[in-house]
């Protein structure tokens, strides 16, 4: 039942912008890590002595397609070591993880669900033929472990089950023979049902739990899109429901929850972990595919195109732990953090902030983004996400020029030697959508393409808005874009040597030091976009691609108690300390101190 395929990366690629934010990211730490960090240079993993379970595979899950979207020859065979360093360590009975036979009891095999996603990133990218055989040992061996009760699902394996699919359906749709069938079936039995949580969402505890963990439930959201087929259960959409929860109780204003790092309640001074930002977005790339459901497309959007630029530094070659969506300022605290269970470094921009899992998980977002611009079906091609790129399927080349979601125009350029339906997404907030100049209601564009050079130009117009947030504030939202007051700062760099990982420019530690006021409240609810060019480096805080200029006004907001570096929750008093002054906000996104959640003032007369 599954509406859309994806594509490889030989046959989509990413250009313009999107393609430069890729290049900013292998010349920054993701096409780096190999060299610089510890647990990916010397890991167990290639035969090293750092560890040997998630960062390697959560790495190479990001760098692959990296590598290989930008036709880097370079980066493809530092990939290529890795893969082949893996696949001759594997064992006779088909286990592939860097654990002897004695502690695999002990083993928490969420390394070899991540391993077999892993390697299937790695087959969709490079064609080698070496891997199905290579996944279907690791998991024929897993299920033979399984059923024999040699081991059993615990830890994060138990909460992270579902992640096994992602490979099992691969070979499922290849060979199709009943294990596979039962050990889906083992794998949600021994697994953690999720539905089980649902109250304890609501409010929010001090106490680290897997069911409240925040990166487990983004990849949650994509369980039973990836399952019910497998498992021979119908689709009900389940990850509304549980989303709807999630979000009511500690929904962010780009579609994500807070979770520092499990569940924090309805707070914009709260953390989000960047792992749970790429988890979340590729459960609904995944989501989107599976259903054809345009609200899963909608929300990676917000997330793509805010949560993910806002974490990471412009070059990419640092990140946080956690963002917050109200962020004066990225210091460190004191002991007590303003987080439920991570500590006072966890917003740093830094190589491995608070815990290094991020460092390597965070490669994922931009890569599988590029690789959700175009999906297809039969005869049927679908852009879904504005995004610049060139896709080549089978005697058709689609090349979309777009500054989106930064400039609300595509171009595409068609050259077909055959007959096919193309569908455009077009985002619900579009407004006066034309299509080669002519009026179109919205919604999804569809048109039949014959043989030769067709050109299709797509313009819309957004309407900037004050979105209501909990707690009496408001988000301004122009299209997929949230914007901020912009707060300038000073970089503090730390350079130093933790447990012998070195944290060196440019990829120490830095504390970001405010040097502007940050104490708004929006003062007019009328707003100005303006569009420059996007720069080399699209998500900048010195030359955005687009603002917003807004009359905001001054207020005493005040700081969370006991912090010198956090602002309340909400401010202290609305009354305003000054006249109205206009503003010029930019992308969340592009501001990486930034007021985002702000009250909204009577307007002046
Ligand atoms: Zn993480």
């Amino acid at each position: 039942m599954r509406q859309w395929s994806f594509y490889t990366s030989n046959e989509l690629k990413p250009e313009g912008w999107l393609r430069r934010q890729l290049e900013i990211q292998a010349e920054g730490l993701s096409g780096h890590l190999h060299e610089i960090w510890p647990d990916v240079r010397d890991s167990k993993w290639i035969g090293g002595d750092r560890e040997g379970w998630e960062r390697v595979p959560y790495w190479l899950d990001g760098f692959v397609p990296l590598a290989y979207l930008l036709e880097d020859e370079a980066l493809i065979a530092a990939a290529k070591r890795y893969i082949d360093a893996i696949l001759a360590a594997q064992e006779e009975d088909g286990w592939i993880c860097p654990c002897p036979k004695a502690r695999r009891k002990f083993y928490d095999t969420w390394a070899v669900q991540l391993i077999s996603k892993t390697l299937k990133v790695y087959y969709d990218c490079s064609g080698d033929e070496r891997i199905p055989e290579v996944l279907y040992r690791i998991l024929k061996n897993y299920h033979d472990l399984l059923q024999s009760g040699e081991i059993r699902l615990f830890g994060w394996a138990k909460y992270r089950w579902f992640e096994t699919f992602i490979a099992l359906n691969f070979l499922w749709e290849r060979y199709h023979e009943d294990w596979m069938k039962a050990l889906a079936r083992t794998l949600r039995d021994q697994g953690y049902d999720y539905r089980r949580a649902v109250k304890s969402w609501q409010t929010p505890r001090h106490l680290w739990l897997r069911k409240t963990h925040i990166v487990n439930i983004a990849m949650m959201l994509k369980s039973e899109a990836v399952s019910h087929e497998l498992l021979g259960e119908p689709y009900t959409d389940l990850s509304e429901k549980l989303r709807e929860t999630l979000a009511r109780y500690n929904g962010t204003a780009y579609e994500g929850f807070t979770g520092d790092e499990v569940l924090s309640g309805i707070d914009p001074t709260r953390g989000t972990e960047l792992c749970s930002v790429v988890e979340q977005m590729f459960s609904y790339e995944i989501l989107f595919a599976h259903t054809g459901d345009a609200k899963w497309a909608e929300r990676l959007e917000l997330l793509a195109f805010n949560a993910l630029p806002a974490t990471l530094s412009e070059d990419m070659w640092t990140h946080q732990y956690v963002q917050m969506v109200n962020q004066i300022a990225c210091q460190r605290t004191m002991r007590m953090a303003p987080f439920s269970t991570n500590g006072p470094e966890a917003h740093l921009f830094g190589l491995e902030p608070n815990f290094g899992c991020c460092t390597a998980n965070f490669s994922q977002g931009w890569p599988k983004l590029a690789l959700s611009a175009f999906l297809h079906r039969e005869e049927t091609i679908l852009c879904s996400v504005l995004l610049p790129s060139v896709l080549k399927d089978r005697g058709v080349t689609i090349r979309l020029e777009s500054g989106y979601p930064f400039k609300n125009e595509a171009r595409f350029t068609i050259d077909a030697d055959r007959a096919f339906t193309f569908c455009i997404r077009i985002p619900s907030f579009a407004q006066g959508l034309t299509v080669n100049g002519e009026n179109h209601p919205g919604g999804t564009v569809e048109m039949k393409i014959g043989p030769g050079h067709t050109e299709i130009d797509v313009q819309f117009g957004t309407v900037p808005m004050l979105k209501q947030r909990p707690n009496g504030l408001f988000a301004l939202q122009a299209g997929s874009l949230l914007f901020s007051v912009p707060i300038s700062y000073k970089k503090q760099a730390r350079e130093y040597v933790k447990r012998g990982v070195e944290r060196k420019a440019p990829y120490c530690d830095y504390s970001f030091i405010p040097t502007t006021d940050w104490n708004y409240a929006f003062g007019a609810t009328e707003f100005e976009i303006s569009r420059q060019e996007i720069s080399d480096i699209p998500f900048s805080q010195a030359a955005p691609p687009v603002t917003a200029k807004a009359v905001m006004r001054q207020i005493d907001w005040g700081l969370k108690f006991p912090y010198r570096t956090v602002c309340r929750k909400t401010p202290k008093s609305i009354a305003p300390l000054s006249a109205g002054r206009e503003v010029a906000l930019i992308p969340y996104g592009c501001a990486r101190l930034r007021m985002t959640e702000m009250p909204l003032l009577k307007e002046e007369r």
